[in-house]
């Protein structure tokens, strides 16, 4: 019999096979600089598995993007191909979910449509046009709970990847070091699967071992 908890591991065992952190410290993923540092970093430095019901919620994202991301490209977008700069000896790597000719699609799906883009959003897509030399961008919100749709259209800025270099060159040096990123407290602590280890380790930069965690600076 399949019960609710064996549905629930099903998908957390997914997830786990699914979505592997990048291991290379000298690679930064566009979406770990527009997250919390220190999230970024204990995601890649100690794994753990997420609540089932993010990973629900995140494969009914990933399919909304499949399907979205198969009729554009017959349309003519690049969908989700890899798009990549290197400053410092870093690489910032990433997958825009749609672009062409000069514009930024970039796909959410959210329960409750938003009435202004989320900020760590609007980053990840100015990222997104910079990394493309795009110059028009669309953050584009599907919601879940009602089937709605909502675009907000996006400008470029000019020293968004002097931003995203500056925390990339960060997360890869305490990568390196292994010394955890100061706090960035916000609302999105609520869903973290790390505020313990992150309670523990204080407010500023803290290196870290495997049985010691103890005061530093970088
Ligand atoms: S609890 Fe908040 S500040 Fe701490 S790692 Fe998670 S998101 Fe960052």
């Amino acid at each position: 019999m399949a019960s609710p908890s064996e549905i629930r591991r099903l998908f957390m065992e997914a997830y786990m096979r699914r979505f592997q952190p990048e291991r290379d410290p000298k690679r930064i993923r566009v979406h770990e600089v527009v997250s919390c540092l220190r999230k970024s970093f204990l995601t890649r430095v100690f794994p753990r598995p997420i609540a089932a019901e993010k990973a629900v919620i995140l494969f009914i994202g990933e399919h909304v993007h499949l399907i979205l991301g198969e009729e554009l490209r017959r349309h003519g977008w690049r969908v989700e191909e890899p798009v990549e700069a290197m400053r410092n000896g870093v690489a910032l790597t990433g997958h825009p979910d749609a672009w062409r000719d000069g514009t930024v699609l970039e796909l959410k799906t959210i329960f409750t449509l938003p009435r202004e883009p989320l900020e760590h959003h609007l980053r990840q897509t100015r990222i997104y046009m910079a990394l493309t030399g795009a110059g028009e961008g669309y953050l584009v919100y599907i919601g879940r709970g009602r089937g709605g749709v909502r675009v907000f259209q996006v400008s470029p800025c000019g020293g968004v990847l002097d931003w995203a270099f500056g925390r990339a060159v960060t997360l890869s040096r305490c990568l390196l070091e292994m010394v955890a990123p100061p706090k960035e407290p916000g609302w999105l602590c609520r869903y973290c699967e790390y505020v313990d280890l992150c309670r523990n380790l204080g407010e500023s930069f803290k290196y870290v071992d495997d049985t010691a965690v103890t005061e530093g600076n970088v």
